[in-house]
């Protein structure tokens, strides 16, 4: 089809020039005697006009049009356009197709209800606004693409339908025709697969991986998203983070022009926690959580008293609007985290208030006063748990809540840094003894930490880092196990039975029998990683056809019933809830 330009790149530059534009009619205003139709297409928008309406055929909003015509300087040029400095005078306009009235206006703003947008989300789609973020999304991969093949990775497709194996979420499962009773699991990610590659001597992989993992979502969360996957053989974990803060320095500067200073900075896991209260933590404002536990237990207040963590936060200019219905708010806050109570003092007018001051005398109040440097207006709010992951995260949620809610973040600033020295397990809270593994069972524990694990395993550190990016998770790894038997020490550490681990993951332990290489790896959250270079929260932004918050699709309206006939092939019998 004719077409000289795409409109959104005209400029003053290109006035007198005789154009054809093809695209869709985004907005017309017929005047009687002026006709203004806005052609929009990937590129943007721009004005198309006429003084004789009459001379070509009725348009309505999103027609597919031809346009020919001549750019011309606008009279009164429209500053919120970046083509606003002119217009396209029309010779011929063609309508190539017409479109019923769409369910929403198609414009950058929208007050369409989300699910509205999904279901027709091809329409949404010709926003661009969402083109812009979906570019964002290209182009970090295109960055990636072009980083890791110049450092020698090989890209290298991994299977999709694989056995069921617990790598922390609940697995989507296909039923097997062939083999009646039996399921793949769609991979929560390529983990294995790129561990034997290294076996394999691929030595240096990468890929864009599919991933799937059935759990609950957030506006962050998706039961499918895309890994920036990786691993890489004979490389130590500084020689890692350097090779990957190369690729995120590049993207940072290439997709969105910031510049990144590298080497980044690395945090220990567990200063992360006692100080932001987040393993992910959002550096970017100041309030911090501070340790009261030995101030607190001189008050008379049973439950800051014994084994336990007693942590605060405070926030600044507060005191005077925090009314009984915000405290309310935070307790209910605070309780998704585990945290029964929050406690709250105030200080105004050089004095700490609340009810809590019956439990603390004056020497007390005042200690912490100045243990805290409080200022007025300031308020305090701590609590206690006897766990101290609890106790941290709930006082880091809290943390959260108001760095968010008083605009303590400076919009278009990024803050990047590892996180690094996670422990290797995490206990099991109410059952002494059990454990999960913080990243997953493939984690090397630091050598020197070793020992630990007949003694002490909740103490055992690991080979583990992530990327953390204004407060995201935006990418993780770990140094891997490549001992077979330390491999197996995990999986029984982890709960499996000899049987179980034979039985579950045999297949690949097996493998570091064969010479296994050092090998480590990452994986970026590219819908994460999307997400903060096009400035929005929403996972759903990045993404061209999400489903909903009900893991469904308005549109295709997955996940559907389907025939009694490929049920039967499949073997699967459907039990009324
Ligand atoms: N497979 C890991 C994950 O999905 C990333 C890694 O360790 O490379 O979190």
């Amino acid at each position: 089809m004719e077409r000289t330009d795409f409109g959104g790149n005209l400029r003053l530059s290109d006035v007198g020039r005789e154009v054809v534009l093809c695209g869709w009619a985004a907005n017309r205003r017929n005047l009687g005697s002026l006709l203004f139709i806005d052609l929009r297409d990937k590129s943007g928008y721009v004005q198309l006009v006429s003084d004789h309406p009459e001379d070509f055929p009725d348009v309505r909003n999103e027609y597919v049009i031809q346009a020919f015509g001549t750019v011309r300087k606008k009279d009164v040029p429209n500053p919120n356009l970046p083509t606003g400095e002119i217009e396209v005078y029309l010779h011929r306009l063609v309508v190539v197709n017409k479109a019923v009235n769409p369910p929403f206006i198609i414009a950058d703003k929208t007050d369409a209800l989300e699910d509205t947008r999904l279901q027709y989300r091809y329409l949404d789609l010709r926003r661009p606004a969402l083109q812009k973020k979906l570019r964002v999304r290209a182009e970090i991969v295109k960055a990636w693409h072009e980083y890791f093949d110049a450092n020698g990775f090989l890209e290298v497709e991994t299977p999709i339908l694989n056995l069921s194996s617990p790598e922390g979420a609940r697995d989507y499962l296909v039923p097997s025709r062939l083999h009646h009773g039996c399921f793949y699991a769609l991979p929560q990610s390529p983990q294995l697969w790129k561990q034997l590659l290294m076996v394999g001597g691929i030595e240096r992989y990468y890929q864009v991986a599919k991933c799937f993992r059935d759990e609950d979502l957030r506006a962050d969360r998706q039961p499918e998203f895309t890994q920036l996957d990786e691993e890489v053989s004979f490389m130590d974990m500084d020689q890692i983070l350097a090779l990957n803060e190369g690729f995120l320095a590049k993207a940072f500067k290439e997709v969105i022009g910031v510049d990144v200073q590298l080497p980044l900075r690395r945090m220990k896991y567990w200063d992360a926690m006692d100080i932001y209260g987040s393993d992910k933590p959002d550096t970017r404002y100041e309030i911090l959580l501070r340790d009261l536990k030995s101030i607190m237990e001189k008050t008379s207040f049973e439950g800051f008293k014994g084994d336990c963590f007693v942590k605060g936060i405070v926030v600044p200019g507060v005191a005077h609007e925090t009314s009984r219905k915000v405290l309310d708010e935070l307790q209910a806050e605070a309780r998704k985290f585990s945290l029964k109570g929050v406690m709250s003092l105030k200080y105004e007018n050089g004095a700490l208030s609340g009810s809590f001051l019956k439990f603390m005398d004056e020497a007390t109040q005042k200690e912490l006063a100045e243990f805290l440097g409080l200022k007025d207006d300031d308020l305090l709010l701590f609590a206690s748990h006897e766990s101290r992951r609890a106790i941290d995260f709930g006082m880091g949620a809290l943390r959260t809540l108001y760095g968010k809610k008083l605009g303590l973040i400076k919009p278009n600033t990024y803050d990047l840094l590892w996180v690094v020295d996670f422990p290797m397990f995490d206990p099991v809270e109410g059952e002494p003894g059990r454990y999960t593994a913080e990243h997953h069972p493939f984690t090397r524990p630091r050598d020197e930490d070793l020992p630990l694990l007949d003694t002490k395993p909740e103490e055992v550190l690991a080979y583990a880092y992530d990327i953390i990016i204004n407060g995201y998770e935006a990418g993780g790894g770990t140094l891997r196990i490549y001992d077979h038997d330390i491999q197996w020490k995990i999986f029984n550490l982890l709960g499996l039975s000899d049987e179980e681990v034979a039985r579950k993951f045999g297949w690949f332990i097996d493998a570091f029998q064969y010479g296994a290489p050092p090998h480590g790896g990452i994986a970026f959250g590219l819908d994460r990683l999307a997400m903060i270079m096009s400035g929005t929260d929403n996972i759903r932004d990045v993404e061209a056809f999400p489903k909903n918050l009900q893991a469904a699709d308005p549109m295709s309206h997955a996940p559907s019933t389907v025939d009694q006939e490929q049920l039967d092939a499949v073997g699967v019998k459907i039990v009324e809830e």
